[in-house]
């Protein structure tokens, strides 16, 4: 399969985000998960910066990518949270993230957590938040190909009860995972364009958030 991916922008608030109606998929996990890393393994090129330095991405990247047969859609690679040790990743979500996940319109994400760490606590707090705020989600566990194959059932079985949602094994750095991701995306993009928005109990409005984030 041919796939065209490009880096569209970074960006700082709900201006910046595609308006052309094709589907969005946002990418969120805490610093170092490893989101950059998948994004140029999905796309097979590097478009993604990786980074050995936490935290230091606060803006939203955005790539559009074209594959053969399917409709173009939007990776929308989010600022990653946790850098902040021992706070709620909810409080931690930077302005960007709240703006993105505040507009209206269909909403879909992709929470990565990294398999050797299940259970942390700020990325059960990221799902209860993306739960809450998005219209689908779905969960991949990052760098499995880290893990040994006891470790590895171990954390897959850890991972799902806490999440108490389906995980899909990943590794950017073997391959594995990649096309069952693809069809995890797929899915969601299809969902996109044929669902209408689910009322959500506590999205928040980008003046909700920025008012919040000021307190
Ligand atoms: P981001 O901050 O979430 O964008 O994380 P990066 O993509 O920059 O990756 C953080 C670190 O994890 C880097 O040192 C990567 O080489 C490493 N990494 C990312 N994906 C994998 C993977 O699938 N397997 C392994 N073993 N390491 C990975």
């Amino acid at each position: 399969m041919r796939i065209d991916a490009t880096f569209v922008r970074s960006a700082v608030s709900a201006q910046d985000f595609p308006r052309d109606g094709a589907a969005e998929i946002a990418l969120v996990g805490r610093s170092n998960v490893g989101k950059s890393t998948l994004i140029n393994a999905l796309v097979r090129r590097r478009v993604a910066r990786t980074s050995a330095a936490p935290g230091k991405t606060r803006l939203a990247n955005i790539y559009r990518v074209v594959r053969d047969g399917a409709a173009p859609l939007y990776l929308v690679d989010l600022p990653g949270y946790g850098y902040a040790r021992g706070r709620d990743a909810t409080r931690d979500l930077d302005e960007v993230t709240r703006a993105y996940f505040g507009r209206v319109g269909w909403i879909a994400a992709v929470l990565l957590v990294d398999a050797r760490h299940p259970g942390l606590e700020s990325d059960s707090a990221a799902w209860h938040w993306l739960r809450e705020s998005v219209d689908d989600a779905h969960i991949a566990a990052t760098k499995i190909d880290k893990l040994s194959r006891g470790e590895r059932i171990r954390a897959m079985r850890e991972l799902e009860s806490v999440f108490q949602h389906p995980v899909a094994p990943v590794s950017a750095f073997t391959g594995e995972g990649l096309d069952e991701l693809w069809k995890v995306i797929d899915r969601l993009a299809n969902n996109n364009s044929s669902s209408p928005p689910r009322r959500r109990r506590s999205r928040q409005r980008p003046e909700t958030a920025r008012r919040r984030l000021k307190n």
